[in-house]
């Protein structure tokens, strides 16, 4: 049997305008068809709160048998702290947020969620603590309201208009001719890429899970928004454990910990300081990068 429903990379192929940077990650994955759940262990419980501690215990995998394995993950994030994956394209970044939303379970290893094993717990209680924001945004027809709605169903108006407006996203809000009853269409057309992921983190912040993913996004959005956008990202990970698959100098250099992944493995952790200081992969990684942030800076 398929052990999964809809992974991070099926994600953003087959779905892209429809689904992604979503919160409240099992509700998403009600709306899809063709979701294969896989039924939790005998044994699991729902859980109610979730603090937030992650850990991966040596923990294997591999989509298909004989087929590319990662092996040997073994990480500790603490309740709130920003982790960064980062490496090339292929590496297993993707894979390691499938393993985290459990989309996918290890061949071997452990993963516990505040100490218990992920096994024990049942996975849409553990997704219901669970946000993502993803490159592409995921917006559906309807009002402002009610696509900001969609991270907690039961909020009120007032919540979503303060969890908006959190987001760096009332302004703009405000100056649509219908302001928060604008509807939205389907592919989101009349609003910019930026306004989307403003929006996106509205819904994520009204979600309040403890544990947020976070694809950051490689398109150029203009300055302004940017920054609005990084400011509202901080608010949002704040208290909260985030998981982002690192695109940008600065979000790396301020995590609390980078997992350097290459061919299915993390072969290095650590903080910015710490990582640069061995001279090894991450060291070249950032000098590349520089480089890079360099030419396009000309
Ligand atoms: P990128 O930065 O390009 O998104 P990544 O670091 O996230 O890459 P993954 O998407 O985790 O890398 O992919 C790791 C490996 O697993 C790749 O070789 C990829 O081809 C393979 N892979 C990913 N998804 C599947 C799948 N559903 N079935 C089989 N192999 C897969």
């Amino acid at each position: 049997a398929r052990q999964f429903t809809r992974p991070l990379n099926d994600l953003s192929n087959q779905f892209n305008t429809l689904l992604s940077a979503v919160a409240g990650a099992d509700r998403v994955f009600d709306i899809i068809d063709e979701v294969e759940e896989t039924s939790d262990e005998k044994q699991s419980k729902a859980i109610s709160t979730l603090e937030g501690k992650v850990e991966f215990r040596d923990v294997t995998f591999a989509y298909e048998k004989d087929g590319y394995t990662v092996r040997g993950l073994s990480f500790l994030a603490r309740p709130g702290e920003s982790v960064a994956l980062v490496g090339p394209t292929g590496a297993g970044k993707s894979t390691i947020i499938n393993l985290i939303t459990r989309f996918y379970e290890p061949a071997s290893g452990k993963i516990l969620f505040d100490d218990q094993d992920s096994m024990n717990i049942q996975r849409e209680s553990l997704r219901n603590h669970m946000a993502f924001v993803l490159q592409e945004s995921f917006l559906f027809q309807g009002t402002i309201r009610e696509n900001i709605r969609y991270g907690r169903l039961d909020a009120t108006d007032e919540e979503v208009e303060k969890a908006a407006n959190m987001a760096n996203a009332y302004s703009f809000i405000k100056r649509m001719p219908k302001g928060f009853d604008t509807e939205l269409s389907q592919d989101g057309s009349g609003i910019s890429q930026g306004q989307k992921q403003l929006l996106s983190i509205a819904r994520a912040i009204l979600a309040d899970p403890s544990i947020l993913i976070l694809d950051e996004a490689t398109s150029s959005i203009d300055t302004i928004t940017e920054i609005k956008i990084q400011e509202a990202l901080r608010l949002l990970m704040k208290g909260r454990t985030s998981f982002i698959i690192a695109h940008r100098l600065n979000t790396i250099q301020q995590a609390d910990q980078i997992l350097v992944v290459d061919s299915g493995q993390i072969i290095e952790k650590g903080s910015h300081d710490e990582l640069l200081k061995k001279r090894g992969f991450y060291h070249s990684l950032y000098q590349n990068q520089l480089r890079k942030d360099h030419v396009k800076a000309q």
